[in-house]
């Protein structure tokens, strides 16, 4: 490492909520960091969100460190601007050594710490917390290659509002949170939707009266930890939850979604010449996700009982079975101009290209426990399931970053 770097004991990598977290418990435990951001502090609410889009988390639970949501309406969903006006606050508040416009094009081993390579420099660190983001690139198909060139492909981080898209025919892929959202924009648009659906949780929006993330909250589902959740890699896979934030607190699950117009298929498998193939497992997918939705009701009522909390909270409550379509589509033919567009709702994964550390599994994840990378002094947060169920999650991110900083100031003083 060449002598005029510029040094410091940690380098935080990415300015949204989790990154300026650690640099708040950085800050209090007086560790010399700083935060670089290759855009604007909450760059990813800044670009990479749909016009629309409102948090599916309530208002109340937009905590940080040391900031707490103090508005007139707890129970709203903020605007992805108002999200990102949250985070310049909070990142103000905490008086976070961000470094905007600065993007990180290395990070490797050097000296018993690492050499951080960027786009303004290099810095000489102890240590490094990965903080960059759990979706910055689209998850898509590889048979994405096969749809014929007619139809036009977007993911969610280009897609902005409908009238961008051509008119016809929209097959949106799967059903998670994004995808039964853009479904249901689409087809208001006046678009002919087709959504092809694999796993997924269905949620209602509400559950006795409340908001049922003030139940996955209180009851504690959300606080499970990574160490004792039985199938983690399951866990740390499963899509977001199909829900919207919306005034009216409205459910948007597949029934929502049919009863609007939409069609259902089963997931998207293969192309074939120019055919979409689906599987013909739709009825199995949508029963198990009324199975798991069933048992986790199940679990709040318990735990509403065993903690005298059934007098605040309405009846329990079950909801009719998701409607299997009478005659289910196994295929598309994409060539025949019924689908003009394929929205790919498919997910999204992080990008490590810069990341020259031996740390990433061969799908390309990063191997951690609990936010502990597999090389001393290299930290993560806001992955799924990183610590808790609740991680990825604004409203998580206050535990994880408490224990990973923690670990973190216990490395720096041992290995001193
Ligand atoms: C569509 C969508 C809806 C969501 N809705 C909700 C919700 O309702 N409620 C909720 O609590 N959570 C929600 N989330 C989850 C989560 O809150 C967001 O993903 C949030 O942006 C994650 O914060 P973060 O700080 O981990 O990552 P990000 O906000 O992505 O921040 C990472 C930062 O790192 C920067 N960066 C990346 N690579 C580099 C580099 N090489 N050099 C320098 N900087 C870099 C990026 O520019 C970015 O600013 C949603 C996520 C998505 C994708």
């Amino acid at each position: 490492m060449s002598g005029a770097a510029e040094r410091t004991a940690v380098v935080v990598i990415g300015a949204g909520h989790a990154g300026l977290a650690a640099s708040h418990f950085l800050g209090a435990a007086s560790l010399d960091h700083v935060v670089l951001e290759r855009g604007e502090v909450a760059n990813s609410w800044r670009r990479e969100r749909w016009d629309s889009l409102r948090l599916l988390t309530p208002n109340w639970q937009n905590r940080l460190p040391g900031l707490r949501y103090d508005g007139p309406d707890p129970d709203g969903y903020a605007t992805a601007g108002e999200v990102a006006e949250l985070i310049e606050r909070f990142a103000k508040a905490c008086g976070a050594p961000v470094r905007t416009g600065t993007n990180v094009t290395s990070v490797r081993c050097a000296d018993g710490g690492y050499a951080v390579t960027t786009s303004d420099g290099e810095i000489a660190c102890r240590a490094v917390v990965i903080a960059s983001g759990a979706c910055n690139l689209p998850s898509v198909p590889r048979f994405s290659d096969a749809v014929p060139a007619g139809v036009e492909q977007c993911t969610p981080l280009r897609y902005r509002d409908p009238g961008q898209l051509p008119d016809g025919g929209v097959l949106v892929v799967g059903a998670s949170a994004t995808g039964v959202q853009l479904a249901a924009e689409l087809h208001r648009s006046g678009r002919p939707v087709t959504l092809s659906v694999g796993e997924h949780v269905r949620l209602p929006r509400t559950y006795r009266g409340r908001d049922v993330l003030w139940w996955m909250a209180g009851s504690g589902v959300w606080d499970q930890r990574w160490d004792e959740i039985e199938d983690l890699t399951r866990a740390r896979r499963l899509p977001s939850p199909q829900l919207t934030g919306t005034p009216d607190r409205a459910t948007l699950d597949l029934n929502a979604l049919t009863s609007m117009g939409v069609e259902l298929v089963g997931r998207w498998a293969a192309v074939r010449d120019g055919r979409a193939l689906f599987s013909g497992g739709l009825r199995n997918v949508l029963a198990l996700a009324d199975l798991k939705l069933e048992r986790l009701l199940g679990t709040f009522d318990e735990w509403a009982t065993a903690h005298g909390r059934d007098a605040d909270v309405g009846p329990p409550e079950r909801f009719a079975p998701t409607r299997v379509p009478p005659s289910q589509r196994l295929q598309l033919d994409l060539r025949g101009g019924e689908i003009r567009t394929v929205v790919w709702a498919t997910g999204f994964r992080p990008e490590y290209g810069w990341l020259d550390v031996p740390v990433l599994d061969a799908k390309g994840q990063l191997r951690h426990d609990g936010g502990v990378a597999g090389s001393p002094g290299l930290y993560a947060l806001g992955l799924p399931v990183l610590r808790r169920r609740k991680s990825t999650f604004i409203y998580g991110i206050e535990d994880d970053a408490r224990e990973v900083t923690d670990h973190l100031a216990r490395y720096l003083a041992a290995s001193r």
